[in-house]
């Protein structure tokens, strides 16, 4: 396994890894990786035995006010994970070798950042879509793996790759979750045993929203619930809760038996949790 820093070496890793004739993919992560990510990985192999694993906290997905300076770094610890499972190769340049003196190019995604996550954190999805188209040109890659954890990303993702024709297919993996149903996150690292506790909340207060809402109560009503219950159990505040269209992301004031998504944002102390289930 390669831990690569330089696109130089990037570019010359992949093409002797790509001589066995079989695809690349690509995992893009911050790191901190725990079995979610792991998920991912293991998708990409059963495609291909060439999986390369970003790792790069992107400064420009992240908020004046956010975690930036304090989010997990622990490469030392990620490489042994990923070379415990085979990875050929990690790309974890510096910000300096991703975004250097005198880069000068934004992107915006429109429409669908207009709600959740993109109204939340303005500016987070213009981020999130120059890295990653970044790192498709930089790895070349034919599949890339993204979580359903963050589902407004997975959408806005495939949005982009299709709209600047990338010729790359993008593989949405359902989120893995600890026993007790919390959704795993680097994020939680920075939890307390207490806070740990009471985040049980969030998709606990999802799944009863999503059954209630299958059993026909009105949506606004579940969603109150669910957010109540959440502000009771420890939650200092409800970024948003919403039942969205599970393609158009468009807000369901109804539900009509179609393909839909609870979407929920929720602080616990200082730390802001996502999570996101099926409605079918
Ligand atoms: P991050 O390192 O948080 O940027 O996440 C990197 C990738 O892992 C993203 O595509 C996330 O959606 C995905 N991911 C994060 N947490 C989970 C999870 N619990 N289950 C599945 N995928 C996840």
């Amino acid at each position: 396994m390669k831990i690569i820093q330089t696109l130089e070496n990037l570019r010359a890793s992949i093409a002797m890894v790509r001589k066995n004739g079989q695809p690349i993919a690509l995992v893009p992560t911050m790191g901190a990786l725990h079995e979610g990510h792991l998920s991912l990985v293991r998708e990409a192999q059963k495609a291909t035995p060439n999986v390369i694993v970003s790792i790069f906290v992107n400064p420009t997905q992240f908020g004046a006010n956010e975690d930036l300076d304090s989010y997990p770094k622990q490469l030392e610890a990620d490489a042994a994970l990923l070379q415990s499972i085979d990875i050929p190769i990690i790309w974890a340049p510096d910000v300096t070798t991703i975004y250097p003196a005198g880069f000068a190019t934004s992107m915006q995604i429109t429409g669908l950042d207009d709600n959740f996550c993109g109204s939340k954190r303005p500016g987070h999805f213009d981020g999130v879509i120059l890295i990653v188209s970044k790192l498709f040109n930089q790895t070349g890659a034919d599949l890339a793996f993204f979580g359903e954890k963050d589902y407004q990303q997975l959408a806005i993702i495939r949005q982009m790759a299709s709209d600047l024709d990338f010729d790359i297919d993008i593989i949405g993996v359902p989120t893995v979750r600890n026993a007790d149903g919390l959704a795993l996150s680097s994020r939680n690292s920075y939890l307390s045993e207490d806070e740990l506790r009471s985040a049980l909340a969030l998709p606990q207060s999802m799944q009863e929203a999503a059954k209630a809402i299958q059993n026909g109560t009105d949506v606004q009503s579940a969603l109150t619930n669910a957010a109540d219950t959440m502000l009771k159990s420890g939650f200092q505040s409800i970024d948003y809760i919403n039942l969205i269209d599970a393609q158009s992301l468009k807000i369901l004031e109804n539900w009509d038996g179609e393909e839909a998504r609870l979407l929920a944002a929720a602080f616990i102390g200082t730390t802001r949790l996502i999570d996101n289930l099926a409605v079918k």
